[in-house]
């Protein structure tokens, strides 16, 4: 038999979604793979109720159907600060993976360097291999998650062809100030660079941060794509609803390869989704508030347990530190973590590139009665997991 791609023959699955699978294993509260336990808003499942008898059942455009890229444009707009025509700026995706994955290839050609700041959501390494780019990594250091503008430069000066910024930023729950944009909008227009967003958690911001969209800074909207998503805004993981935003001129390419990747996103949900898309300011307040209760709420049981974490600034993660366990491999521990204490995490290792495992991600996108029940179950992690011994499961 002849050898399948060399492409992939160095991916590992997602260590993400692999998690899920072994909290599920263990019966575990599943706090890895970031999505919520809580019901999508009213107006959007009564829609999707009654669209199930109406005429969605097959392709809508190839782009995103008319209805929803208008109710789309209009909402972005609102946000985004510009007249975002829905007709030439909007491509309808399968999830932002897809936007991802379909803005990379677009811009890329084999060989091209791309630069990623670690950590980073790890489908970005996919994507860079997919579309044959080569990734150049900018450290954000922790505990806050800062980048040197100097390393910065240096890595632009390899002459990217693309930057990837996550904003809202998974893992690390940084949100970029206005000063921090700046250097990367400077740099990207003085070494003629792509910028390609990863903005799902756009209203997921905690007071005094302030989301600012990357396309819309002076002069970076011709070279940026905003990807983006409804699975965070609505509770909507599931239904694969994702978006990229960028000038006629790129969108008219992205198109392209979106529609040979896989023609379009569901149709029926297109349309169900389209009364939350035309909520008003207060859903977005309500939510935020809802995710400033839960992040309260968990980093407060987590610091009555004295569990030293990371604070998010923006989307639902936490970074805890786990040094004192003396773990070697933090894929080891979350195993452990999942089977002893009966709690789903992520190892940090599978979003840095450096080598980095002292912590692991927990996210606090669920119920308060599913976070209580998470942190009655750390409440045991010292008592179950002893220090510094490695415990292997079969997992
Ligand atoms: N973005 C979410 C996370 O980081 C979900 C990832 C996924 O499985 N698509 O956990």
């Amino acid at each position: 038999m002849q050898k399948l791609s060399e492409r992939t023959e160095g991916f590992t699955d997602s260590v993400i979604r692999r998690m899920t699978r072994i909290s599920n294993q263990y019966g575990a509260v599943n706090l890895s793979q970031g999505f919520p336990d809580f019901e999508p808003p009213e107006p959007i499942l009564k829609r999707l109720k009654e669209v199930s008898h109406e005429e969605f059942h097959q392709y809508s455009i190839t782009w995103g159907a008319q209805n929803f890229r208008e109710a789309l444009a209009e909402k972005q707009s609102r946000y985004m600060g510009r007249n975002i025509d829905p007709n030439r700026e909007i491509v309808t995706t399968c999830g932002s993976t897809e936007a991802m994955m379909a803005a990379m290839m677009t811009v890329a050609n084999p060989g091209d360097k791309v630069i990623v700041f670690s950590p980073f959501y790890e489908n970005y390494g996919a994507d860079t291999i997919l579309s044959g780019a080569r990734p150049i990594y900018v450290p954000l250091q922790p505990p806050d998650f800062h980048f040197d503008p100097e390393a910065l430069e240096d890595a632009f000066r390899a002459h990217p062809k693309a930057l990837i910024l996550c904003n809202p930023s998974n893992p690390c729950g940084k949100v970029f100030t206005e000063e921090e944009l700046g250097i990367i909008a400077d740099l990207a227009r003085r070494y003629d660079t792509y910028v390609i967003t990863d903005e799902v958690y756009e209203h997921i911001v905690y007071a005094p941060h302030r989301h600012i969209y990357f396309a819309s800074l002076p002069g970076m909207w011709e070279r940026t794509i905003s990807c983006s998503s409804l699975s965070k805004t609505y509770s909507i993981t599931g239904w694969r609803l994702g978006y990229t935003i960028a000038p006629e001129e790129i969108t008219e390419r992205i198109k392209k390869v979106h529609d040979f990747l896989t023609v379009g996103a569901a149709a029926p949900l297109q349309e169900a989704v389209i009364p939350g898309l035309k909520f008003t300011q207060d859903y977005y307040e309500d939510l935020l508030a809802k995710y400033t209760h839960k992040r309260n709420l968990f980093l407060k049981g987590l610091d009555d347990l004295h569990l030293s974490h990371t604070v998010p600034e923006g989307a639902y993660y936490v970074l805890l530190d786990i040094s004192e366990f003396g773990y070697e491999s933090d894929l080891e521990f979350c195993k452990a973590l999942a089977r002893e204490v009966g709690v789903g995490a992520v190892p940090g290792s599978s979003f840095f590139k450096e080598k980095e495992n002292r912590f692991i991600r927990l996210h606090f996108a669920k119920r308060d009665e599913t976070l209580q029940d998470a942190l009655g179950r750390l409440e045991l992690l010292r008592a179950r997991i002893p220090v510094r011994s490695e415990i292997y499961s079969q997992a």
